[in-house]
């Protein structure tokens, strides 16, 4: 009937633009084309785009802070606790699960034909060490200035070091720490200059918030405060919102306009890009979906349609924390999942669970290898797969942030880290799917801890008789 119609566009509503907007950002995007545009016409373009963009990573660091913080302090610390563990774990278990699959793929898929001499290992730039890297990984855990936590990530000084090569440079512009040698030319990775400390600022919003939640009675000024200010931000959100489908065109459309013709995408790139993409639809279509059904006995379908804004947004903005405002709505809002959940799993695993990132970074780096016609024995495979998981858990949720981390990966294995630029090429596009599978890992794990704690949370709430300290 009319009546059901009209409920089920109101339901749909932001659905339907953000789905109406992609289709028409393709649209405008081939149709403007062949007029060839220069890059400054295409910036000016997708100008509401990079609006969108600053308004969603405007809110991000008050959100997680404060998420985080209400969240803890909100739970008894055995609920937290356990809530914590479970939370863990099912990152470990899809992180572990993605990276095999990687591995898998490029083995049986073999994209990467040996193309260049084989490979000299003298002679080539400074090793980073691997022991530096994963320093680096806990070191930012305790960032010693939290103010300059909010712009900047220690890690990059170590990894700069080898992006640099002397015909088709990258490097981090902004972190870069070392005299660059004269022969050698610096491109900036998109996003990778402004890199929030995500991981520090989480870990001390965790202590801080367990702390308040222990100090009882005389925790509740700083908790009813973080709790405002939540609430504000998400209210913030609620506007942005409406903002997004036309923000999300414009992003899309000015990307397909800058992309190089897809020629490049021929050979053994083309391979190695369809391997990546099996991959990825494998882990977000077929694994998470049956991790989550096999946990909760639900139908993830209809969960996951209910975070189709969420995962247009990562496939528009390709940062797994810029989307995180919009993450925290769809769960909360479209799937009903518990705040004392999303606050606490949703920022933790926006920035160290990054299923689509692990997977990306081993399936590169034997790629890698394949073209270097390298052959890796399965003590080498072992540790790609260790970095692997490191890489991702150190990779910030901003646009191509895996590819600055995949250093630690081809350093550990003694594989060519100027051979980066080998897939520089593609990496936007692949950046977009992986964003889109860490979104979905972060949230179905939302939803997965929420049923395995439903028990303690429910005890919690008798406990408190609903009067308690925080709103649910
Ligand atoms: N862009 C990704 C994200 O935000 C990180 C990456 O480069 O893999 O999740």
């Amino acid at each position: 009937t009319a009546e059901s119609a009209k409920s089920f566009f109101r339901r749909n509503a932001f659905v339907l633009f953000t789905i109406a907007a992609v289709v028409l950002g393709i649209i405008l995007a081939f149709s403007l084309r062949p007029y060839q545009l220069t890059y400054r016409q295409i910036k000016y373009f997708s100008f509401p785009g990079e609006l969108l963009m600053r308004m969603l990573q405007m809110l991000v660091l008050p959100l997680i802070v404060s998420s985080l913080i209400t969240g803890m302090a909100s739970l008894d610390s055995r609920v937290s606790g356990k809530m914590g563990m479970r939370a863990i774990i099912y990152y470990m278990v899809t992180t572990i699960i993605a990276v095999f699959i990687g591995i898998f793929m490029v083995i049986i898929i073999h994209p990467g034909k040996g193309s260049k001499d084989k490979l000299h290992r003298e002679g080539r730039i400074e090793q980073v060490q691997t022991t530096d890297a994963f320093m680096d990984l806990v070191r930012n855990m305790f960032p010693p200035n939290l103010v300059e936590a909010c712009f900047k990530q220690y890690s990059t000084r170590v990894f700069t070091r080898t992006i640099l090569h002397s015909s088709n440079a990258t490097a981090d512009v902004a972190t870069t720490q070392i005299p660059v040698p004269e022969n050698f030319t610096i491109i900036p990775i998109p996003g990778s200059a402004n890199g929030v400390n995500a991981l520090g600022l989480v870990v001390f919003s965790m202590c801080f918030g367990l702390m308040i939640g222990s100090m009882k009675q005389k925790g509740r000024a700083l908790r009813e405060f973080f709790n405002c200010l939540n609430e504000a931000i998400m209210r913030l959100v609620a506007i942005i919102i409406w903002y997004a489908p036309v923000g999300i065109m414009f992003l899309i459309a000015g990307k397909i306009l800058e992309m190089d013709d897809l020629a490049v995408m021929g050979g053994q790139l083309g391979m190695y890009t369809l391997t990546v993409i099996v991959g990825l639809l494998i882990h977000a279509l077929c694994i998470l979906p049956l991790l989550y059904f096999i946990v909760t006995h639900r139908n993830p379908w209809v969960f996951i349609a209910g975070l189709l804004q969420a995962l247009i947004t990562a496939l528009g903005t390709s940062s797994s924390s810029a989307t995180l405002p919009i993450t925290f709505r769809c769960l909360e809002e479209n799937n009903g999942v518990d705040r004392r959940i999303t606050r606490f799993v949703l920022p933790v695993g926006a920035t160290i669970n990054m299923d689509g990132t692990a997977l990306y970074e081993a399936l590169a780096a034997i790629f890698i290898a394949q073209v270097n016609n390298y052959e890796l024995d399965f003590g080498q495979i072992i540790t790609i797969s260790i970095t692997a998981t490191a890489a991702s858990i150190g990779a910030a949720g901003i646009p191509q942030a895996g590819l600055v981390t995949m250093v630690i990966v081809l350093t550990s294995v003694g594989l060519p880290t100027e051979d980066i630029t080998l897939i520089i090429a593609v990496d936007w596009f692949l950046d977009r799917l992986r964003t889109t599978t860490n979104v979905l890992g972060d949230s179905l794990g939302a939803g997965i801890v929420e049923h395995l704690s439903r028990h303690e949370l429910d005890a919690q709430d008798c406990e408190l008789g609903n009067s308690g300290i925080q709103e649910k």
